[in-house]
């Protein structure tokens, strides 16, 4: 898994993430580094696919968890928005997965036809014009480059503030950090 790096130190992680909410996230989750933490405000902003598979190991309080299909945020504008404008959030992490089920959405199309008529009632047709409506605004293609591209879009949307782009593995339940190209453009941003 070339495109991921294993965090299982601090040493791990790179020096831009360490001393940043990013860097806690990492050891709470990936380091048993005691959760037993008071924080009286929100320091992280997570947005992670509604997947079941998935938990976080983190304080309470420590974190903002915007829940969608993918870690899909595009239809979260407002919630992160929000979060950073009111909820004074100044970090970042998108969490991929693997096994997503937004992934290769179109393949599903049959069964979330056939499922709604089952256990929804729907009517097929119904059911067909609600997937093609939706479908390809939730397909992620490969979550890995979904995701990277889902850290730049946040990044150049709010310049101020850091975005990380992780990955959980629902193998292991360990979190990875995606290994991003260097870019100039996005680096000068940021500082
Ligand atoms: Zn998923």
């Amino acid at each position: 898994m070339t495109n991921l790096i294993a965090i299982n130190s601090v040493d791990d992680i790179p020096k831009k993430y360490l001393n940043t909410p990013v860097a806690d996230l990492l050891q709470y989750h990936n380091m048993s580094k005691p959760i037993d933490v008071a924080y009286d405000k929100a320091e992280l902003l997570v947005g992670m696919c509604m997947d079941n598979r998935k938990r976080l190991i983190i304080p309470n309080n420590f974190a903002f968890i915007i829940r969608a299909g993918g870690a899909n945020l595009r239809y979260s504008a407002f919630k992160v928005s929000y979060a950073i404008a009111v909820g004074k959030i100044r970090h970042i992490a998108v969490i991929a997965h693997n096994n997503c089920g937004m992934v290769n959405v179109s393949a599903r199309k049959e069964d979330f036809v056939n499922g709604l008529v089952e256990f929804a009632g729907w009517q097929k047709q119904k059911a067909y014009e609600h997937f093609d409506e939706f479908a390809h605004k939730f397909e992620i293609g490969n979550e890995i480059s979904f995701i990277k591209n889902e850290a730049n879009r946040l990044r150049l949307r709010y310049p101020k503030v850091m975005v990380a782009p992780l990955y959980y593995n629902v193998d292991d339940n360990k979190l990875y950090l995606v290994r991003e190209e260097k870019n100039k453009f996005l680096e000068e941003l940021s500082e």
